[in-house]
């Protein structure tokens, strides 16, 4: 049986009971595949002296945090839940928080979990950078480079003609005093999303234009995420030699706060076919999941995710429609074509289903949350956590 790279982690356990006896749907964590990432990661680190952290908004499993502190330098939060889930569950990882805009309300809470708090405009700087500074927090400014290298995914691109994300060098110009530059002990810029390195290379030139004569009063330069580091053809020599070059060309410790690459390709969906129908002579399978409540990216990005002995096109004999059983017209994952007709009850595996997905998930049209599995490097399945209609009903409601 041919297995793409991407559902190699199930190779000995595809024919197994374990696997048959999995209640759908449910995302499965592939711990042996999460330990390769932690390993490629780990080794950029000690090449380059960067720091590599998680982006909890890709993935944020937390049962895999102990494995993952081994090798990574900690977590990174969009807000304060997340931040407090970086300190809970990797405790002894530092805890980083970007936020386009932070609460008053919050802002007390947040230094009691935060190492590294970065804001996004000079204003929110100067409301809060004393505060935070005089409680030992290190204190970032989110900057905007203004230098767009992806085309296509206008709403993952922060350099976009318009974006709220970062601060662009002539607000900087016009904003920025003494005492404020004074409280900075690092840069942040978040600009790749799902890009190789020389994306990033082209970025780095940016920001040296338009910051390097800031820099080197700098501790630390953040460069985001969007590194799709753990992609078997990822450019890892240029990266290292970028990581190496900021270090050494301004003296700032360099971190990386990849969510995708930390997670990607450790995880799959499993989901059975519920019943089949046909429309103008399109066959279409109705699964027991939704693309619009379980693969949320499927319809925001959008992307076909890949499914195990599946083609993404006709070239296979048998073409059929996936679709949820969500009352939504557009809640379909795509066309794909297999060897053998489908019928109800086979179970369907979609691969790369770690990140972006239990962290973003819902309960429209009250469709239950999948639950969650680990594949443990034994081989064996175990059960994480279950959902059922007490976590509907409660988030609709108090009584
Ligand atoms: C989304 C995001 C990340 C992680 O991005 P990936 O594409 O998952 O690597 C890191 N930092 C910030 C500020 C982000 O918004």
């Amino acid at each position: 049986m041919i297995m793409n790279h991407i559902f190699e982690g199930l190779t000995s356990v595809i024919d197994g009971d374990g696997i048959k006896a999995l209640k759908t749907p449910c995302y499965v964590i592939d711990e042996k595949r999460l330990l390769h990432n932690a390993e490629v990661l780990s080794s950029v680190m000690s090449h380059t002296g960067c720091k590599i952290l998680l982006a909890q908004k890709a993935f944020s499993n937390y049962d895999f945090y102990p494995l993952l502190s081994g090798y990574l330098a900690g977590t990174e939060a969009s807000g304060l839940y997340e931040a407090r889930l970086g300190k809970e569950e990797m405790p002894e990882g530092e805890v980083h928080v970007f936020c386009a805009a932070y609460r008053d309300d919050e802002f007390d809470e947040l230094l009691k979990y935060a190492d590294h708090i970065v804001f996004n405009s000079i204003h929110q700087l100067a409301k809060f950078g004393g505060l935070a500074k005089s409680h030992g927090k290190s204190i970032g400014l989110r900057i905007n480079p203004e230098c767009s290298t992806q085309e296509g995914h206008e709403i993952y691109d922060p350099c976009a003609p318009g974006s709220r994300l970062g601060v662009t060098r002539g607000v900087w110009d016009e904003e920025m005093t003494p005492d404020l530059l004074a409280l900075l002990d690092g840069l942040h810029f978040h600009t790749l999303c799902e890009q190789d390195s020389d994306a990033l290379e082209t970025t780095l030139k940016a920001v040296e234009e338009k910051f390097g004569d800031v820099l080197p009063s700098m501790k630390w330069l953040n460069m985001g995420g969007g590194h799709h580091i753990t992609k078997p053809d990822y450019d890892i020599a240029t990266l290292e030699k970028l990581l190496i070059y900021a270090r050494e060309k301004w003296g700032v410790q360099v971190y990386l706060e990849p969510g995708e690459a930390v997670a990607l390709n450790a995880g799959y969906f499993m989901t059975r076919i519920l019943d089949i129908v046909e429309n103008n002579s399109i066959k279409i399978a109705i699964l027991d999941s939704s693309a619009a409540c379980h693969m949320p990216d499927v319809i925001e990005m959008p992307y076909m995710p890949p499914l195990l002995h599946a083609a993404s096109d006709s070239s296979k004999q048998y073409s059929y429609r996936l679709a949820g059983p969500t009352c939504l017209s557009g809640d379909v994952i795509g066309d794909y074509s297999f060897d053998h007709e489908l019928k109800a009850g086979d179970m369907l595996i979609f691969g790369d289903m770690a990140i972006y997905t239990t962290c973003k998930n819902n309960t429209f049209n009250g469709m239950p949350l999948p639950d969650i599995y680990k594949l443990g490097a034994d081989g064996i399945f175990e059960k994480l956590t279950d959902f059922g209609y007490d976590d509907f009903k409660y988030r609709l409601g108090r009584s």
